[in-house]
């Protein structure tokens, strides 16, 4: 997920929306004009003020002293008028402040709008909370290892509520997916080593080693990898038969699960924290956002200049370029799966990280990336994993059963979307 970032946290412009544009700028001028009007009273009443202040002394008159008083009172009242027009208008004052650094394993990018305080760092927090307490299959005390450790116990696991009501999303989408999106995959995803992969190692501690391996194609640098040990047929047909979402029993809150089963919520993580940071900012003074976590990005609410938010899709076939770009106004969730996100080639051949749960290799569907746009973050994430695994075809259908905008590219390039999308997307080049 992480090379896709930079590019996704578009923030070029757009075609302007032009009531809104008009509107924001006539509220610029008026609230510009007050802080000037609220400075400019005050210093005159104060210049005159001291003018008559001298005068006064020096010919010591009553009509002078009487206009003293009068230009004191002035000056008070000035300076009071303001102070409250230059707190009104500094009220609606908007800040812009943006953040680029990591969490859950992957490149966060933030750009915030607000009247109140810089809120990224708590972004950043919630994010990091999110993973360290419920997603992470590595963090012992978190909610997903917590239940995996108790797997065949026969005791069952008391989910919270946010994850049982993320559970029931996700369990819909492998069931209209045929399976092709399964949580229950963490068995197959250990042994491929995804996540060595995605740390840059690039050695794996298995017996199989795969001939003329040795060079790693990561996104990430490698820090000393001299070889890559790929699982063989054996190794993954038993890992496999410890998959299967239909084997997960959830009755009163209470989850179950075979022995030898686990769970890895990676294909949707970043959209559960999408989901999460939208509620967050709800609650907040921010007024626009464009948040990037991984794949996933959330825009929300206004640019202070009107215009759309500007998501970028990276060109799978070649990663250094943009396929195009996508218009978005108010709380959108975009995510993208590619094959270029993590991975690594041997013998030319690419090993990329989104699994088959028919085969438990990596999907060989024929698409390079699927984006899927929608108003969730956990089903846009979700189905962009689906989608890749089905293919151009059946991948459609499901996006289109589900109503969400989707756009795939093919091995030879090409572009497929929703009639949805096309509203949406401008491809790089055009006008
Ligand atoms: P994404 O990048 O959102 O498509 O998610 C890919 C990640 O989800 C991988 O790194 C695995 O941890 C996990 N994964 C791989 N294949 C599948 C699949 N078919 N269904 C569910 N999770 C998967
Ligand atoms: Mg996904």
């Amino acid at each position: 997920m992480e090379t896709c970032c930079e590019a996704e946290f578009g923030l070029t412009h757009g075609p302007v929306s032009a009531p809104w544009s008009v509107c924001f700028i006539c509220i610029c001028f008026f609230s510009e004009f007050l802080v000037l009007f609220g400075m400019v009273f005050p210093v005159l009443s104060a210049i005159e003020f001291f003018v008559i202040l001298i005068d006064s002394i020096t010919k010591g008159s009553v009509e002078m002293k009487r206009n003293r008083e009068k230009n004191f009172t002035k000056l008070l009242c000035g300076s009071l008028l303001a102070a409250v027009i230059c707190f009104c208008a500094g009220c609606g004052r908007t800040v812009k402040y943006t953040s680029a650094n990591t969490a859950m394993g992957t490149f966060v990018y933030q750009t915030v709008y607000t009247s109140g305080e810089d809120v990224t760092a708590d972004v950043t927090g919630l994010i990091n909370g999110l993973e360290q307490d419920t997603l992470s299959w590595r963090i012992a005390e978190s909610e997903i290892a917590r239940i995996n450790a108790r797997t065949g116990s026969g005791e069952g696991f008391v989910l919270s509520d946010n994850l049982r009501a993320d559970l029931e999303v996700l369990r819909e989408v492998s069931e209209r997916s045929n399976g092709a999106f399964d949580i229950t995959m963490h068995p197959v995803v250990e042994l491929w080593n995804i996540d060595a992969w995605a740390a840059g190692q690039g050695v794996v501690p298995m017996q199989q080693t795969v001939a003329g391996a040795g060079e790693i194609q990561d996104n990430q640098p490698s820090d000393g990898a001299t070889s890559i040990i790929l699982p063989d047929q054996k190794q993954v047909t038993q890992a496999l038969s410890h998959t299967g979402y239909e084997e997960i029993t959830i009755e009163n809150n209470t989850l179950y699960l075979p022995a030898e089963m686990s769970l890895d919520l990676g294909a949707a993580g970043k959209g559960i924290a999408c989901d999460e940071i939208a509620e967050f900012l709800k609650e907040s003074k921010v007024s626009g956002a464009v948040i990037s976590v991984g794949g996933s990005v959330l825009t929300y609410g206004r640019k202070p200049d009107g215009m759309p938010w500007q998501v970028a899709i990276v060109n799978p076939l070649d990663t250094a370029t943009q396929l195009g770009t996508l218009s978005l106004t108010g709380e959108w969730f975009v995510s993208t799966s590619g094959d270029y996100e993590r991975y690594v080639e041997v013998d030319g051949i690419r090993y990329h990280h989104i699994l088959d749960p028919a085969t438990g290799y990596p999907a060989t569907s024929g698409v390079r990336s699927v984006t899927i746009v929608c108003d969730s973050g956990i089903l846009s994430d979700a189905l962009s994993t689906a989608c890749f695994v089905l293919g151009v075809e059946d991948g459609m259908e499901l996006a289109e059963s589900y109503g969400v905008r989707a756009l795939f590219v093919d091995e030879a390039g090409r572009i497929f979307m929703t009639e949805s999308m096309r509203g949406i997307f401008e491809e790089a080049g055009e006008q």
